[in-house]
């Protein structure tokens, strides 16, 4: 319901509008054909209203002479009460124009006789005769005029102060017909009309014109604006017309003007913007290509390095041990525990040397991964060997929590064990007197490895940078513990290889847990 009386609003309201929005000459010509034809109106109306008051008065006049003529005319017809004595002042008065009926009554009204088309009917027998004199309207109707007219027998008799008595011998009564009072009307209608037919065609044709020509400039402008606005281009206007459209056409042109200059500023922005973009684009690509050729560069290189540098190493701990089995058999015992620590010391750059190659081949696309099927026994079991010598180191105990099966993985077992040992070393060295639990659970299908201590914990804000290469959390303490910061990213970079996501949460002071999950 509310929806159709919408949509009539809408239909009405749009009719409307588009009636209103004509064009200017179009609603300019309607104005003034209504202001004319409303003016015509008023003048026929005053011409007309004179013109039938005048005629009227004509009519009036001249019925009043003839009806007195025939009462004069009739004065021996009444005395002898001869209708012939009457004839011809009555044939005379029918004679004239508009007069279609006369007639005579005498006073005690037992003569009476009429002549011509109007008929007076029984009004004779109430009229008002006494009341009659010289010359009175009887009545008057819609087509016709009855003028009376009292016929007299003058010097008669005379008064007691010597005037003449007018003795009353009756009363003569004359019919005008008004029809030629509305054929002048009729004419005057007709001829106004025409007139007004004829003036409103010339008026719409000489304003018309008139119109067109002043509104042409305009209607020019116009045009230009709705192409431009349809094309998008910025061509300009003739500058002509009246003051206010030459203002209109010099202000539209100024201003394409200002967008051809906004435009042609804005062009050449886009084409700097465009060639800088281009250079920039190969001075990246550059850049890029540099970077990776350098980057692989330096993977190998440290590839190579690291291989040169464990070869030699590890001759150093052969030599080391058989010499500190001589030392031990010829009994210099404090120089053998001198020969321990160059061992130890040995092998410690010994792992270095390993993580730095292990990051080297991760970053250079060389490792690869190694699957083999491993009993998650068998795994933990490797894990708390290894790390059993790293526990006491710190007074820590501990605990391992395993909430699966003894299930068969197929895993990079070498890659994972080395992900957990790093893990519960960093927990082992950065707890004292703590605990450290390495927790298994299985959920949503993925084997979680939960490493949790109650050390020094992580601040927040260094959570987010601790599997970064080379980064240690900078404070006097780690420098008291020691490290490469290599540990972390290469778990990480394993986890990853293994499609596998470490994550960490800790709480500074309170403990740190890092999650390894494993999909299976
Ligand atoms: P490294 O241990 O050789 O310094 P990592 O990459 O293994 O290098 O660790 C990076 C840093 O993360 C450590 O220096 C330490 O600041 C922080 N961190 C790692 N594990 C723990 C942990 N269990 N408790 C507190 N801090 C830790």
């Amino acid at each position: 319901m509310m929806n159709s009386l919408n949509s009539r609003t809408i239909t009405k309201s749009s009719i409307k509008s588009k009636l209103l929005r004509g064009s200017i000459r179009r609603q300019l010509l309607s104005y003034i054909i209504a202001g004319v034809i409303a003016l015509l109106l008023a003048f026929s109306a005053v011409i007309i209203s004179l013109t039938t008051k005048q005629t009227e008065a004509r009519l009036e006049h001249n019925a009043k002479q003839v009806t007195i003529a025939l009462a004069q005319n009739t004065i021996l017809a009444l005395l002898t009460a001869s209708i012939d004595n009457a004839k011809t002042a009555m044939e005379q008065v029918l004679s004239f124009p508009d007069v279609d009926g006369a007639g005579l009554v005498s006073s005690d009204g037992t003569f009476r006789v009429w002549r011509g088309n109007a008929n007076t009917g029984s009004y004779f027998e109430n009229m008002p005769w006494k009341q009659i004199h010289e010359d009175t309207i009887l009545f008057e109707d819609r087509n016709h005029v009855y003028v009376g007219s009292v016929i007299l027998l003058e010097d008669a008799d005379i008064n007691e102060v010597g005037e003449p008595i007018d003795e009353r011998l009756g009363y003569a009564v004359v019919s005008f017909s008004k029809r030629s009072l509305d054929e002048i009307n009729q004419n005057i209608i007709v001829s106004i009309s025409f007139t007004g037919i004829i003036a409103v065609i010339s008026l719409i044709l000489i304003i018309g014109s008139a119109i067109k020509k002043q509104l042409a400039p305009l209607k020019e402008l116009t045009q230009i604006m709705v192409y431009n606005h349809e094309t998008g281009e910025h061509n300009l206007a003739h500058v002509s017309g009246s003051i206010e459209v030459e203002k209109m056409a010099a202000s539209f042109n100024a201003m394409m003007r200002t967008l051809d200059d906004q435009d042609e500023k804005l062009r050449n922005h886009r084409d700097q913007l465009e060639a800088e973009v281009k250079i920039r684009t190969r001075e990246l690509v550059e850049a890029r290509d540099a970077a990776m050729s350098s980057s692989r560069q330096k993977s190998e290189f440290l590839a190579n390095m690291t291989h040169e540098l464990r070869t030699p190493i590890q001759s150093i701990v052969g030599y080391v041990d058989l010499a500190k089995e001589e030392v031990e058999n010829e009994g210099a015992f404090h120089i053998a525990e001198d020969l321990d620590k160059v061992t130890r010391n040995a092998e410690r750059l010994l792992g270095m040397i390993n993580s730095v190659l292990d990051l080297s081949k991760v970053e250079a696309g060389k490792m690869e991964l190694n699957i083999n099927s491993t009993y998650l026994g068998d795994l933990l079991r490797d894990v708390e060997e290894a790390t059993a010598p790293l526990v006491p180191t710190n007074r820590n105990h501990f605990y391992l929590v395993n909430h699966c099966e003894n299930m068969l993985l197929q895993i990079d077992n070498e890659k994972l064990l080395q992900v957990l040992i790093n893990l519960i070393s960093n927990a082992c060295k950065f707890t004292e007197d703590g605990t450290i639990t390495l927790e298994i659970s299985l959920q949503d299908r993925q084997l979680q490895f939960a490493v949790s201590d109650t050390g020094i914990g992580i601040e927040e804000t260094q959570l987010g940078k601790i599997f970064n290469e080379f980064i240690q959390v900078d404070s006097g303490e780690n420098r008291k513990f020691g490290g490469t910061g290599l540990g972390l990213a290469i778990s990480k970079q394993f986890c990853e290889l293994m499609q596998a996501d470490m994550r960490v949460t800790s709480r500074h002071g309170e403990g740190t847990t890092f999650t390894v999950s494993l999909p299976i």
